[in-house]
Order: C-alpha cells, then structure tokens, then sequence
C-alpha cells in the first residue's frame, strides 16, 4: 500500500467513524419526558414511539452504512477495481462502452445494496410503526420506474461525460459542467409535468374556502401559480407533507392528501406560506446557484484526479482509464461532501427560519404555525431532541424545539 492509499485510507475512515459516532451520541441524547412546548401534541405513548423509531432507524443506518464501508474496502484492498477494469477489457471494445459497463456493473451493486435496505426500511420498519402504506406491487413498479428513468436519463449523461473527458482535452471538466446544469434545469422544469405523474396521481383542490383563502393569500404577497393540486401521497405512506414545484407562472402547489386530512385550514396556510416565503426570499434560486458552482467544482477537482497516476496506483489499477477515474473520483469526495453538506446544511436551517417568519409576518398566524409544525412533527414521529453534532451534520431544518422557540419570540 502506498502512502497516498494509506491516507486515502484514513480519510473515508475518520468520516465513516465521526458520522458513526454523532448517530450514536444522537441516541445518547433521548430523553425521559417530552419537552414542555409540544407535550399537549406528543403523548406519552407516542413520545416513546418517536424514540423507537429513532432507535430502530439509526441502528439499521448504522448497519447499512457499516456493511457499505466494509464492502469498499474488501474490493479495494482484494485489488477490486483492476480485476474488474480486466474483466471489461476483454471484450474488445471501445474505451467509452467498456467504461460504461464498469460503471454500471458497480453502480448495479450499489442499486441492489439499496434495495435490499429500502426493502427492509418500508416493509419493516415503516410498517411496525404504522407508516407504510405500500404494496409490494407498486414498490415493484416504483422501482422498475426508477430504474428506467435512470438508464433513459442517468446513462446518456455518464457517456456523455466519458465522451468529453476523452475527447475534449484539458476544458472537459466545463462541458461536463456545462451538461449537467443544463439537464438539472431541464428536469426541474418537465418533473411535474413528466415525472411526477408518473408516480403520483396529482388531483386538482376542489372549489372551497381553502381555495379562495390560498388564491386570496397567493395574489397578497405577488406569487404566481398554475393550480393547486392533491397529491395521493397516501398510497404509500401516512406521512405527510406540502410542496410547489415547477417555474414562472406554471408552478404548483401541491399538498400530500395526508396533511389536508390532518390539519385544519388556517395551519395548512400556514405551511403554505412558508413554502412561498422560500420562493419570495429567493431561498430555491439561491440553493440552484450554489448548487450550479458546486458541480463546476466537482468537476474541476474530477479532472484534476482522473487522469494521476499516482491515484491509480493507491487503487491498484494498472492502467488509467477515465471510466476508473469516475469511481474512485466518486470514493475521494465522500469525505469532501461531508464538509460541503455541513455548509449547505447550516444555510438551509437559516433558510427555514427566515421562511417562518415571512409566513408569521404575512399571515399572523403565529399559533397555527406552530401547532401545525408540532403535529406534522407528531405524524412523522419526528425526534424531538436531536444531539447538536448531529444536527450540525445532517439537519436541513433546524429542530421542531429550536424553531418553535424562535416562532414565539417573533410573536
Ligand atoms: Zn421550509
């Protein structure tokens, strides 16, 4: 092994220890009695749920995340990655097609690894604590339109980026760049006309005072939508949740059936508001513009890997290839992404705040907000005391406690 293994090495070990160690200190951090500010929400019974379900999901997590670690590193240090790179080249083709085959056989273990844990986490878990609405023949077809929407959309755009890096010299890494912002707006934009309906059932909100409360609302603050519609989140989970999709005039609201079920009128205008406050304090053009510089520096620092020798040789991988590249590529930014997700993670939890207040601010309703983010927070079995190390890793929004604390001050 040499030294540039050896830290290769301790890199993605140390991020797999300290992600390891905050699940575990955020199990630590359970406590005995609900917090005061949501005990009129949460009962006992399902306080006590919320922590079960907690501990059920990280120590599964867990397992999975370690059987991942283990699994790299067995194929890696085993010589993997060459005995693979062997394999493909037997047939004789082009460099392109063989790379497509490597990736893809590896991306097809990653896929059934996935699987085989989503299987467990829906069929198991989300069914012992009552969530799971699923039946295994549309968990099929989910994932049988997953995996088609993957080869239609996924592959094209990994040969596309083989092409370029074997064809277009030192500035790949901007076409590559350049690709995938172009195809990331594109989706944004036909998702909910596409994509969306192939997996949902979206239903058009029927005439009512919801209705005209939203329209009024929407026309208030100067936020053009399409329409709002329904969608039958229901079918495969009792959790619940609301959204707007899409851009300019054609966006649109949509609710998960669940939540209109759950809430009264004046908490889902609430939610609403807020989710329009993200869009009105330009939260989602922001997050798509870091987003848009991220991937430029993905692929820069992609380009500057693929083609080291050095890097070839931590690998065991005799001869270079652009399509080996692209795998161990992906190996080397999983600890760099940890460190990017924890400032994406901070700016979105300060994102969340400013969308609560533009939702108090123009709506006023202070109360309804909050009794609507305690019992989505209820539905959901959502952990109400979250170790702040895990926090700081992985919350987008910042806790239900923390964020109903800042609602009050703001009153
Ligand atoms: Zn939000």
């Amino acid at each position: 092994m040499n030294s540039i293994a050896l830290l290769i090495l301790i890199f993605i070990s140390l991020e797999f220890i300290f992600n390891t160690f905050a699940a575990i200190m955020n199990l630590k951090n359970l406590h005995l009695v609900a917090p005061e500010p949501v005990r009129d929400v949460f009962t006992k019974s399902e306080y006590k749920k919320s922590q079960e379900y907690l501990r059920h999901n990280t120590i599964f997590e867990l397992f999975t995340e370690s059987v991942k670690f283990f699994i790299l590193l067995l194929f890696w240090l085993t010589g993997g990655f060459q005995v693979l790179d062997k394999y493909v080249t037997t047939f004789g083709m082009p460099d392109i097609l063989s790379g497509l085959i490597y990736i893809g056989l590896i991306l097809s273990a990653y896929i059934l690894l996935g699987l085989l844990s989503s299987i467990y986490s829906v069929f198991v878990i989300e069914e012992k604590f009552g969530f799971n609405k699923t039946k295994p023949l549309l968990f099929v077809s989910d994932f049988l339109k997953t995996i088609i929407l993957f080869l239609l959309i996924g592959m094209p755009i990994i040969f596309l980026i083989l092409w370029f890096f074997e064809y277009m010299g030192n500035l790949a890494w901007v076409y590559c760049w350049g690709l995938v912002v172009v195809t990331s707006i594109f989706i944004q934009i036909v998702a909910p006309i596409w994509i969306m309906p192939l997996f949902n059932k979206f239903t058009n909100l029927p005439d009512g005072s919801l209705k005209n409360k939203i329209f009024e609302y929407a026309k208030e603050v100067g936020f053009e939508f399409k329409n709002i519609q329904i969608m039958d989140g229901s079918k495969r989970s009792s959790k619940s949740n609301a959204f707007f999709t899409g851009f300019g005039k054609n966006k649109k609201i949509a609710f998960f059936d669940t939540m209109m079920k759950d809430h009264p009128e004046d908490e889902i205008i609430a939610v609403l508001a807020h989710e329009i406050g993200h869009y009105k304090l330009k939260h989602i053009f922001k997050a798509t513009l870091l987003s848009i510089v991220n991937s430029g520096i993905i692929f820069l620092m992609m380009s500057l890997v693929i083609k080291s020798q050095v890097i070839f040789d931590a690998f065991y991988i005799e001869n270079i290839s652009i399509y080996a590249g692209f795998i161990i590529f992906g190996i080397l930014y999983s600890p760099i992404s940890l460190l990017t997700s924890i400032f994406s993670n901070y700016y979105s939890r300060k994102n969340e705040i400013n969308a609560d207040k533009w939702s108090i601010e123009t709506t006023g309703l202070v109360v309804e907000l909050s009794e609507a983010l305690k019992r989505l927070a209820r539905n959901n079995l959502v952990n109400l005391s979250p170790h702040p190390l895990y926090v700081f890793l992985n919350y987008t929004h910042p806790p239900l406690i923390r964020r109903l604390e800042i609602i009050k001050k703001n009153r």
